[in-house]
């Protein structure tokens, strides 16, 4: 009979953990244009630049638990449609999973695999005690009506109610949620609980109204954290925040509060494109006015008070720093050629695609990483979170300066990683954000 004490493997050599032998070592085929396997690649490199222990690379290259979930819906004409939804949680060293929740047409297992990494990396940099998920539903909420959309939201909350929590994981608006969307959610969560418990179950969402348990600047958060990170890291850039140009791919959310946040600073917004047309005044664009403009018409196009161009011609006007804030991989090498900006600042996530970040690089545009510039809103999140718990809320001027505080500090870990490791700011990011999570796995070990 075999020995039952085994001699123990040797632990794998320092070469043994490039991210191939990773890949390799989790049977994962890689694709270049698999949104995960690029993002997990990024985490790994930077991995081996802080040295992190091999187990906890091969914990983070993949998420701890992936539910996708299938529910019928009742529509307006009487049938049922199919939809399918997903949640990832990728992991909880740190805290609770936390991430958002996409209402798209075209979303997939790995797109969310890839958010919710990029959610642990975040996290971790702004040191808030969350972890990573992100979650959605295949569909176009454009093309639903208030009551479907209602319907989907409170079936897609009771599909997965038995896998998330209020101190367990926490979602979130993302792309095509908001804060209605927050609300159905949480109170057919709070439904499916026992009537005395269910007061204390608002916070299994955030970005919920402010009437019903939001936080006051949460709303803005996302840009203002932008717009932060950008005060702190323009000066070592020559750029004089009150004197700059800049363009924004994206006029939502994010991209319409940071215009308008780097409007009240005195910069100035030259170029918008959204997914109706782009628009172009090198006088500059009010962002107020646009904003309201965009509220009435769905979009950009047609602006009255600046000029329709082209795609290609808005990449190429020139500006100090160009915001993307619209989706995923938009960069792609022939847009990044065209771009003509001193700093890439990314209010969207993983806005480049790997070919396009090296572009941006080879031109020596400083590119500030998602997982830095669009923290803010998570950030807030952590302090509706914090709230809801203490049922003491906070003023809005309370709200921005804790955000300050978080994003300064984040900024600042991130530069002391550039200079110890030599890097660029996205690889120290997640090397700021891994020590973090190292140190920490560390101190916990691993179970049992
Ligand atoms: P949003 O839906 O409010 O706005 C998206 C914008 O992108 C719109 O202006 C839309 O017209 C534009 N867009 C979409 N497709 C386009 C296309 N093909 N070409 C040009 N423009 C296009 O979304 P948001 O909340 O502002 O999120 C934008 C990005 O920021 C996403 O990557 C999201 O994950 C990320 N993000 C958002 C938050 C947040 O708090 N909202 C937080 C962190 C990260």
């Amino acid at each position: 009979m075999a020995d039952a004490v085994a001699t123990k493997p040797e632990p794998p050599s320092a070469s043994q953990h490039l991210p191939a032998a990773v890949f390799d070592e989790l049977e994962i085929v890689k694709e270049p244009s698999n949104l995960f396997h690029q993002t997990i690649e990024q985490v790994l490199v930077a991995a081996q630049l802080v040295g992190l222990r091999h187990h906890q690379q091969i914990i983070l290259a993949q998420p701890a638990n992936e539910v996708m979930v299938h529910f019928p819906v009742l529509m307006d004409d009487g049938h049922h449609d199919l939809f399918k939804g997903y949640r990832v949680q990728h992991n909880n060293a740190l805290g609770p999973y936390k991430g958002g929740l996409r209402f798209h047409p075209d979303i997939h297992l790995d797109d969310i695999k890839a958010l919710a990494v990029l959610m642990t990396m975040k996290c971790s940099l702004v040191q808030i005690p969350f972890g990573g998920g992100k979650g959605g539903v295949k569909c176009d909420p454009s093309q639903l009506s208030n009551g479907e959309l209602m319907r989907v939201t409170r079936r897609f909350a009771s599909a997965i109610s038995s896998i998330i929590g209020p101190d367990y994981d926490i979602p979130a608006p993302d792309v095509g949620t908001n804060a209605q969307i927050m609300a159905w959610f949480a109170d057919t969560y709070a439904n499916l609980n026992p009537q005395h418990e269910r007061h204390d179950t608002m916070r299994i969402v955030t970005g919920k109204p402010v009437e019903w348990g939001g936080s006051l600047g949460r709303l803005k958060a996302t840009g203002q954290g932008l717009v932060d990170v950008l005060r702190e890291m323009l000066p070592e850039l020559g750029i004089d925040i009150s004197k700059m140009k800049f363009s924004l791919l994206g006029f939502g959310n994010v991209g319409g509060w940071a215009g308008r946040l780097l409007g009240d600073l005195g910069a100035t917004m030259v170029a918008v494109a959204d997914h109706t047309g782009a628009v172009h005044n090198d006088g500059g664009i009010d962002p107020q006015l646009l904003a309201e403009y965009v509220t009435e018409t769905g979009g950009v196009r047609g602006y009255r008070e600046a000029e329709s161009i082209s795609e290609d011609d808005f990449y190429g006007v020139p500006v100090d720093v160009f915001i993307p804030a619209a989706m995923e991989q938009m960069i792609t090498p022939q847009k990044a050629s065209l771009i003509n900006a001193k700093v890439f600042a990314e209010g969207a996530n993983a806005p480049s695609t790997p070919e396009g970040d090296v572009i941006l690089m080879k031109r020596g545009i400083e590119i500030l990483p998602a997982i830095l510039c669009n923290a803010g809103g998570v950030t807030v999140s952590y302090f509706e979170w914090v709230q809801n718990k203490s049922s003491l809320y906070w003023t809005a001027d309370e709200v921005d300066k804790r955000l300050n505080t978080h994003m300064v500090q984040a900024a600042r870990r991130a530069k002391l990683a550039r200079t110890k490791y030599d890097v660029d700011m996205r690889t120290a990011s997640f090397c700021a954000a891994l020590e973090q999570i190292g140190k920490v796995y560390d101190l916990r070990g691993i179970f049992p």
